[in-house]
């Protein structure tokens, strides 16, 4: 293994559920930092009422991350810069669909550049599998009987079709 470049990078995002989408980023980005925190945010400002509450939202990527000893999950409800001060980090690390992701991401960049000019943003580009695929879209699926398979951890799956089959 080459060795890992140092220090500690958070993933924050809403994870509302976490799907392998995410997981992606997350592996991929526990490969390159020491530590990662992935920072699942409360109470979405952008995003409105979550489907799943902030613990469950953390125990579905605990669950998912157990092969990784160098990832945390835990809830926040600060600034993404706060919070990734709170824990030392150098960056915040991104994943990046299409070109929606890209014009939300620019302007959240700017901002939290303007914030915290110390701590850098890195993105990374979604694997083509998984271009297409969000929570919303996920959450929608479920709601019709559609197949989560490949989308989510199977856990996830059945507590999304608990939750939203009609
Ligand atoms: P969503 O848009 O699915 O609700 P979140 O707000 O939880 O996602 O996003 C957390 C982070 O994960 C963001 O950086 C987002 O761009 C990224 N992300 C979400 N889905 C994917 C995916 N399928 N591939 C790569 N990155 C993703």
């Amino acid at each position: 293994m080459p060795p890992k470049n140092s220090g500690t990078a958070i993933c924050p995002g809403s994870y509302d559920p976490v799907t392998y989408g995410h997981l992606d980023i997350i592996t991929r980005t526990a490969r390159v930092f020491e530590q990662v925190v992935v920072g699942v945010v409360n109470q979405p400002v952008r995003k409105g009422k979550t489907l799943f509450s902030a613990e469950d939202r953390c125990s579905f990527i605990e669950d998912a991350v157990q092969e990784l000893p160098n990832v945390q999950v835990k809830p926040f409800d600060t600034l993404v810069v706060d919070f990734a001060r709170e824990h030392g980090a150098k960056a915040i690390v991104k994943g990046l669909r299409a070109i929606s992701d890209f014009e939300y991401e620019l302007e959240m960049n700017q901002l939290n550049r303007k914030m915290a000019p110390d701590i850098e943003s890195i993105y990374l580009m979604a694997a083509p599998e998984y271009s297409f695929l969000s929570s919303s879209g996920v959450r929608e699926l479920a709601m019709f009987g559609g197949d989560l398979n490949d989308l989510v951890p199977p856990a996830v799956a059945e507590r999304l079709q608990e939750a939203l089959k009609r």
